[in-house]
């Protein structure tokens, strides 16, 4: 049941604990190129996923066509999100029938915002390209809940389908990123921590109805705060799980069934607890594009980094990387063997 965690070269692991560095962050971000203040302000009474993730945002929702770099003319936005896109399919159906089918790109994202130094910050410019190239090649981004319905034979995926996921709900999310999937036609899959919503940086609960309802964004849970999932006894876990899933549900009117660990750290236990939750589907960082094989509570992401070319993102889209299921991701929960995580 022990979890490991992956050497993770990224360097921000260290400093979003540490109020000392996250200031010296603060500063030095005010003169970064591009940097027009000094980044955000965290709760001080919560422990921030990340550092100095500046705020682009006044809170104000975005026009709706109100694409930053859009030319094109706007197409209508998908059609709103259902209460339950799985139509009440539950842990057991899912993982007994979803056991094969296509690969698919699970995208990582984390803030959309212009901070160079942060490989958590994905530049705006950057991200709309991104985007603008999957629509060139013919992808044709899907939810969590499409895939599981495909793999599971009671739905069809498209050639080139593709998950667009966005970690820890910042408030980048909906002023910079939305207006660019919006443009573009394009759904997104938005974990929030639950804790986090409101504060300074974060989304609003306001925010995240108008995004799930636009149907642009499916919001689903990363839990009630960002801690490590493993460390935690039964009791605690549980409440993470099944208060966050409760929150959004409540708040936003809706089934909840996707979660994505904090800092990708799981093992045996905490799939057996989201399952036992109500979860269906769960994400982690492990590298690759998902598979059923994997499990359901084990899928593999590609990350997306702040500072990557659009040439490398394009190399990570080319084919499907898969690698081995890990020991424990299968479907059922096991407890043997263990992913290895990696912060964020
Ligand atoms: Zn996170």
């Amino acid at each position: 049941m022990k979890s490991t965690r992956r050497n993770d070269p990224n360097p921000l692991n260290i400093p979003c604990r540490c109020v000392a560095l996250a200031s010296a962050l603060v500063l030095a971000a005010a003169f970064l190129p591009g940097c027009s203040r000094p980044a955000a302000r965290y709760p001080a009474e919560t422990a921030a996923p990340h550092p100095a993730i500046e705020s682009s945002a006044s809170g104000a929702i975005p026009p709706p066509e109100g694409g930053s770099s859009g030319t094109a003319p706007p197409v209508p936005a998908p059609a709103g999100t259902s209460p339950d896109p799985l139509a009440g399919l539950d842990a057991e159906t899912l993982s007994h029938r979803a056991t094969s089918g296509p690969p698919v790109p699970i995208l990582m994202y984390h803030s959309i915002s212009h901070q160079p130094s942060n490989p958590l910050c994905k530049d705006p410019k950057d991200f709309a390209r991104e985007m603008e190239w999957l629509a060139s090649a013919g992808f044709q981004p899907v939810t969590l809940a499409d895939v599981l319905k495909a793999w599971a034979g009671l739905g069809a995926l498209p050639d080139k389908p593709v998950v667009i996921t966005f970690d820890d709900g910042y408030k980048d999310n909906l002023t910079a990123a939305y207006p660019i999937l919006k443009r573009l036609g394009f759904r997104a899959t938005l974990f929030v921590v639950a804790h986090f919503v409101g504060k300074p940086n974060y989304l609003s609960w306001d925010d995240l109805r108008t995004m799930e309802e636009s149907g642009v964004f499916d919001v689903e849970s990363h839990g009630m705060d960002h801690v490590d999932f493993t460390a935690l006894p039964p009791a605690q876990l549980g409440r993470q799980l099944r208060d966050s899933k409760a929150a959004i549900e409540e708040h936003l009117h809706k089934r909840v069934y996707a979660l994505c660990y904090p800092s990708g750290r799981y093992n045996g236990a905490v799939i057996a607890a989201a399952r036992e939750a109500g979860y269906v589907v769960a994400v982690t960082t492990q590298p690759g594009w998902a598979v059923p094989l994997q499990g359901l509570y084990s899928l593999h992401r590609v990350r997306i980094s702040g500072g990557q070319s659009l040439l490398a993102f394009q190399d990570q889209l080319a084919s499907a990387p898969v690698r081995a299921a890990a020991p424990g991701g299968t479907p059922a929960g096991t407890s043997a063997g263990l992913p290895a995580g990696h912060r964020r």
